[in-house]
């Protein structure tokens, strides 16, 4: 069994995290922390084998380097700040970060990798709730450095959506469209899970992305 902490458990994904652990027959959800719970990261800590990080881009990387520090693995799914700060880090835990833990985004970030090889220009919108704090999002920024050449970023914040993206590729005479929608937050627990189960074994620290996983 592994034991299972969630940091932003109050939060939107914190508490689809909590549920599809809840939900898992060999992981326990052993703590809590988030400041609504009034509970810290730190006094958690001990009492986990993995974190599973979902909270704010400001204090993602202090999460993070806690609990490498106190040789406790992390899953983090926050954006907006950038993990290779992190290299380096030693302590124990391994590191695992997706900017998006959905296997369709996954296979969109890929599928425009491979587009942008063989068409002229590109440019991407990202659609999101607009409860959103970071733009652009994690997995536009990661979709723009994965594909040749300078890929524009628009974002839209808006009520009513979730989690999309759009590719689109121009080329003499056509375009290309690549769309990934997320319309429930349920879309992101089977890479969730994976990545606790495999955090444990990584060779290389911080790893991201979830495509290394699959
Ligand atoms: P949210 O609803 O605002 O939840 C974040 C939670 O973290 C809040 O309850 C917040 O509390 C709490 N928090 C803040 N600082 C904390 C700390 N130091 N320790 C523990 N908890 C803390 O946001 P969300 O919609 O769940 O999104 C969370 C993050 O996940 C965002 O960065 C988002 O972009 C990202 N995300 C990633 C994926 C993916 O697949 N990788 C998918 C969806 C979302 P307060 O409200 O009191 O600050």
């Amino acid at each position: 069994m592994i034991r299972v902490g969630v940091a932003g458990a109050a939060g939107r994904m914190g508490q689809a995290v909590c549920a599809a652990v809840e939900a898992a027959d060999d992981l326990v959800l052993a703590a809590r922390a988030d400041p609504a719970l009034g509970v810290e990261l730190a006094d958690i800590l001990g009492d986990v084998d993995v974190v599973v990080d979902f909270t704010v881009p400001e204090t993602a990387l202090d999460n993070a380097r806690a609990c490498v520090r106190a040789g406790v693995h992390v899953v983090v799914g926050t954006t907006g700040w950038d993990p290779a700060q992190l290299t380096g880090e030693s302590g124990g835990g391994n590191v695992f970060v997706a900017p998006n833990f959905a296997i369709g985004a996954v296979l969109m970030m890929q599928f425009a990798a491979q587009a942008s090889k063989y068409m002229t220009k590109a440019e991407i919108i990202e659609l999101h709730h607009d409860r959103k704090v970071d733009a652009p999002s994690g997995t536009a920024a990661r979709t723009a450095a994965l594909m040749d050449g300078e890929v524009p970023i628009h974002s839209v914040r808006l009520p009513g959506l979730v989690a999309h993206q759009e590719v689109i590729l121009g080329d003499v005479g056509q375009t290309l469209t690549i769309r990934h929608d997320s319309t429930d937050r349920t879309s992101f627990m089977p890479g969730v899970l994976l990545a606790i189960r495999r955090v444990g074994s990584l060779t290389e620290s911080p790893l991201v992305g979830l495509e290394h996983l699959l």
